[in-house]
């Protein structure tokens, strides 16, 4: 039972992926495991498109089964059992992905944009009309970098493809 309970305190109880305690307790883990090991390290920082929109036009309830559907997605694209799903906050999510070079993080970062994408879960306030995603992806290959950098630096991605006109994926390699 205690065992269950803690593991409950790392749960986010919408989307039932990793919340944003376990993220925070694992970035620094996976960062120094990947520096020891000499192996790539990426984070990718998703954000869901115009959710104000949708939440305005159809409801906080549905609002919720959304973000249940968009974590479900997200989870399907990962295959590693050390690859890790979070709900960031709100309709954010973060992966974090060890031993995952630039170029599969970027590819993998697509396949959840285009996995929304192609749900076509109506959000007729929005454009397109239809829900999508912007996703951040930092690629850590060595260098002076550390946890809180690459974080900022997905975010940063984010933030780039929102400002470029969102439903796309931005991506930078840190070495
Ligand atoms: P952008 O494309 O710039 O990201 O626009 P946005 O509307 O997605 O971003 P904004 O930050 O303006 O709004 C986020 C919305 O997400 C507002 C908030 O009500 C909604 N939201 C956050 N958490 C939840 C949740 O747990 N459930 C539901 N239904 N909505 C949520
Ligand atoms: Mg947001
Ligand atoms: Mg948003």
């Amino acid at each position: 039972q205690q065992a269950q309970l803690r593991q409950m305190a790392f749960i986010d109880g919408l989307t039932q992926v990793a919340n944003r305690r376990r993220f925070d307790e694992m970035l620094p883990l996976e960062w120094r495991a990947c520096r020891r090991d000499g192996v790539p390290l990426t984070l990718l920082m998703i954000d869901v498109d115009h959710f104000k929109q949708f939440n305005d036009r159809y409801g906080h309830h549905a609002g919720d089964e959304c973000l249940r559907a968009v974590a479900t997605t997200i989870k399907a694209c990962l295959g590693r059992s050390h690859d890790l799903v979070a709900r960031y906050g709100g309709e954010e999510f973060v992966c974090l992905l060890p031993e995952t070079a630039a170029t599969d993080a970027q590819m993998l970062a697509e396949r959840i944009r285009q996995g929304v994408s192609s749900m076509a879960l109506p959000n007729e306030l929005a454009s397109p009309p239809h829900l999508t995603l912007s996703i951040g992806v930092a690629t850590l290959l060595g260098g002076k970098t550390d946890a809180a950098q690459l974080l900022a630096q997905a975010d940063e991605q984010l933030y780039a493809a929102k400002h470029a006109g969102r439903d796309r994926v931005h991506a930078v390699v840190l070495r």
